[in-house]
Order: structure tokens, then sequence, then C-alpha cells
């Protein structure tokens, strides 16, 4: 099945979790600033100093499909592979697949779990979520990375490649300087 395919079938609309920073749904690529059309992906950071406050967010970007191919064919092939051995050991991480019972429509109500940890957002301190949408619908089930995924995550992931991520995420958002005390290590991930 294809992901137009599948967007016609989906009754999930884009869930409200993966709007932009305004509240409203994504409708330009964050790289190339083309209207959305067709299928893109959505990327949301999230982070907080201690488990009192409320979660920050960092970053959210959505690409195109033809900047999202640019974006991962840079990244390096021994990183590639070991993120597919990544996504072996965890079902949930960094899902592509079409889930079909996912497109007859999600309880807005579901608790999201880093795909790794297993642990609620709520016991996370640095999180990270995407999801694959068409136009106006959602065609895969967010998946979240936390604390101890994003630290798997970034441990597969070569200096060069990290170097690349960061350029590119650098390149295409605007980090205030109040959010960026929040960025750990200073390193961004784009799962
Ligand atoms: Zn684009």
């Amino acid at each position: 099945m294809s992901w137009k395919e599948a967007a016609e079938m989906s009754k999930q609309f884009v869930q409200k979790e993966l709007y932009n920073e305004n509240d409203q749904p994504f409708d330009s690529c964050s790289d190339c600033k083309n209207k959305l059309e067709g299928d893109y992906k959505i990327f949301k950071s999230y982070s907080r100093l201690t488990k009192n406050e409320k979660h920050k967010l960092i970053f959210g970007v959505a690409l195109c499909s033809q900047c999202l191919e640019t974006y991962t064919s840079e990244i390096s092939k021994s990183t590639t592979s070991k993120l597919e051995s990544l996504g072996e050991t965890y079902p949930d991480f960094g899902v592509t697949s079409i889930d079909i019972s996912f497109l007859r429509g999600m309880d807005d109500n579901q608790v999201h779990r880093c795909a790794i940890s297993n642990k609620t957002i709520n016991e996370l301190n640095e999180y990270q979520m995407s999801a694959i949408c068409y136009n106006d619908k959602q065609i895969t089930p967010i998946s979240i990375l936390g604390d101890e995924g994003l630290k798997e995550y970034q441990d597969c992931i070569s200096d060069e490649t990290q170097g690349y991520i960061d350029d590119f995420v650098n390149r295409i958002i605007d980090l205030p300087p109040e959010i960026e005390v929040l960025l750990k290590d200073d390193h961004f991930v784009l799962i």
C-alpha cells in the first residue's frame, strides 16, 4: 500500500500533538518552504529540566518528502545499519510501515510511550516525537523516543552524521537562548 492509498483509507486526521508552535497543522516544509502536499514527516522535540516542570517545545519541523529524502541520503551507511538493528530490537522505534488498525482512527487520549524504554511522557524529561502524514491525514502512529531512547539512538550515530544533523537542524530552525539552555549536550536528533 502506498502512502497515498493509506491516506485515502485513513480516518485519522493529524493529531494535535503534531501541530506547529502556533497550535496549527504544519502547512509548509521547514526546509524548502514549499506547501506540504502528499507525504511529509513531522518531528518535534521537548525538554524540561526537572520532573516538576512542564515540557517546553525545543523545535517542531515538518519535512516534505523531497527534503526528507535529501536529509536521509546524507546519513552515513554505518549509522543507517545501526539504526536498522535498533528498529529490529524495538518494533515501535521510528515506525515507517503502514499500520491498518491505526488508520481506523486512534483514541485521542492514548498514552504515548518511549519506543525503547516504554516510559510515558510524564516520566521523561526529554523526548522527541515523529510521525508520517499525508495532507491532513496521519499515516503512522506517533513514535516517541525519551531520555534513554535518545541516548541509544545517539550511540548509533557516527560523529560525521551527528555533525551533519546538527548543521541541518541549525539551518532550518532558530533557537531562542532560553531554549538552548534546555538542549542537552548541544546535539540534535531527527529520527
Ligand atoms: Zn521541503
